[in-house]
């Protein structure tokens, strides 16, 4: 007999494992909630909506896309396009985040900047060419700030050499950022304040549920390169 505690992602995929392992045994999946499933809308005690977890995927969730096939499920059924995704600070809407390979160049000239109709119109089709993270996530969201200064979001640049220096590093310089905290790190690579403030420190908050001073380096170049930036 297999009981497997918890139905999340982890148990679930824990319990079909076993189930398709073949193993000559009763599994059971229990988990403490009442509807483990999601459909049900969570609440807090007041009856406020909460969120609690999953709600998108981003484009490489590999064993989402081999589920769904494997279940018979078209994907254009059951998940919406892809969506641009917002980042809220105490003060309100800071940054968007764009889809990537959709990002088109239309969308990184600020509408401030006058372009005349002849350019746009020639332009307006073109998707921005990938290029390497986090250079990439970099150019797409610049123009999208809602609030932070010009001179505070060209502070990004640190990070870029952040990266390239910790993950294109070997083993021992990971090592080193390992053993520095991300609040170290930014004032090392010179970013300023208020990009910290308002966007990168909630985004740690939500990402890694702590904030700089208390994350390793690494950890928090990593979670930027891969997803926030
Ligand atoms: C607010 C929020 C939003 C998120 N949004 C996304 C998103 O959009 N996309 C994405 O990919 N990821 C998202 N995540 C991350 C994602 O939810 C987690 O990575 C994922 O759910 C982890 O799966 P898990 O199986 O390890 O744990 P969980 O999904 O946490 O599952 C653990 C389960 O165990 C149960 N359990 C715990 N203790 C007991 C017990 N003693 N007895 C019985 N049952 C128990 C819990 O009720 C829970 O159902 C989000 C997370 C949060 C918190």
């Amino acid at each position: 007999k297999f009981v497997i505690v918890g139905g999340g992602w982890g148990g679930w995929g824990a319990a079909k494992a076993l189930c398709e392992s073949g193993v000559n045994a009763e599994i059971t999946l229990i988990d403490a909630l009442p509807d483990p499933t999601g459909n049900t809308p969570y609440l807090s005690p007041t009856g406020k909506p909460v969120e609690a977890g999953t709600r998108g995927f981003w484009m490489d969730y590999p064993n989402i896309n081999k589920l769904c096939a494997e279940l018979d499920i078209d994907e254009d059924d059951v998940f919406t396009p892809f969506t641009n995704s917002s980042f809220y600070s105490p003060d309100g809407l800071e940054a968007t985040a764009p889809v990537f390979s959709k990002t088109k160049l239309t969308d990184l000239i600020p509408s401030t900047i006058p372009i005349p109709d002849v350019v746009s119109d020639a332009i307006s089709d073109t998707i921005v060419p990938a290029l390497p993270s986090p250079l990439g996530q970099i150019v797409a969201t610049f123009p999208l700030f809602e609030r932070i200064p010009l001179a505070d979001r060209a502070s990004m640049a640190g990070l870029l050499l952040a990266t390239i220096d910790c993950l294109g590093g070997d083993e021992s310089v990971q090592e080193q950022y390992d053993r520095m905290n991300a609040h170290d790190l930014f004032l090392k690579f010179r970013l300023s304040k208020r990009l910290v403030e308002d966007f990168i420190k909630p985004t740690l908050l939500v990402g890694l549920f702590k904030p700089p001073e208390e994350l390793s380096a690494l950890v928090v170049m990593e979670l930027l390169y891969y997803y926030a930036l």
